[in-house]
């Protein structure tokens, strides 16, 4: 696996960004075309991003036609109830983001990590404001020792940087190992995952429910 050049952990000095430029220069996240700026998309990459803007639905966060009143459902969410209060997604899944995401999640590629973390950011910042902890879904044990990082987390410290809840990677653990839910229908998904997590040893005083 080859060495990833993280510059978000990196100050160089004016000459030393100027060599790194000669050396790395600048290139588009995910086509690869040059671009003014690391770790950022090319115009073109950026205006096909769906990014999720209101209206939309105050629970499941999926964009609506329409704004209608103070408090916006979804149908999804007027008919079933759901079990979390609010959720944010960036962008619409689709071939573009995919991209994205398949960067750091396949590929290791840390760089995408401060544009991930922008969008989700600036999605989620009506949660964020609100929000005491900050905690990243863990992976694993065997996983986390072959893949080295957890990407949740390395999006969730970058969000943690710029909002109010403390960033607490130790308070959930990972009890067994579960199947990608890629692919799975709801139910599979839900079952893959029953009783997967739990609030780590001599931490539950931290959370509070
Ligand atoms: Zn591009």
């Amino acid at each position: 696996m080859g060495t990833i050049w993280d510059y978000s952990k990196v100050a160089p000095t004016r000459l030393g960004r100027a060599v790194l430029d000669f050396l790395l220069p600048a290139r588009c996240v995910t086509c690869s075309e040059p671009v003014m700026e690391h770790n950022v998309l090319c115009a073109a990459c950026w205006s096909k991003l769906n990014i999720i803007e209101p209206p939309r639905c105050e629970i499941y966060g999926t964009p609506l036609p329409f704004a209608s009143g103070d408090t916006s459902l979804s149908v999804a969410a007027a008919q079933h109830s759901a079990n979390w209060d609010r959720a944010r997604a960036a962008v619409s899944f689709d071939d573009h983001s995919r991209r994205l995401v398949h960067a750091l999640k396949y590929h290791d590629r840390h760089e995408v990590v401060w544009l991930m973390a922008q969008l989700m950011g600036r999605s989620a910042v009506d949660i964020l404001d609100d929000a005491h902890l900050i905690v990243p879904v863990p992976l694993y044990w065997g996983r986390m020792w072959t893949r080295r990082f957890n990407q949740a987390a390395l999006l969730a410290q970058r969000i943690a940087g710029s909002a109010a809840g403390n960033y607490r990677p130790d308070l959930l653990r990972r009890r067994r190992p579960t199947r990608p839910q890629v692919g799975l229908s709801t139910r599979a998904r839900r079952e893959n995952v029953k009783g997967a997590f739990c609030v780590a040893e001599g931490l539950e005083s931290d959370v509070s429910f």
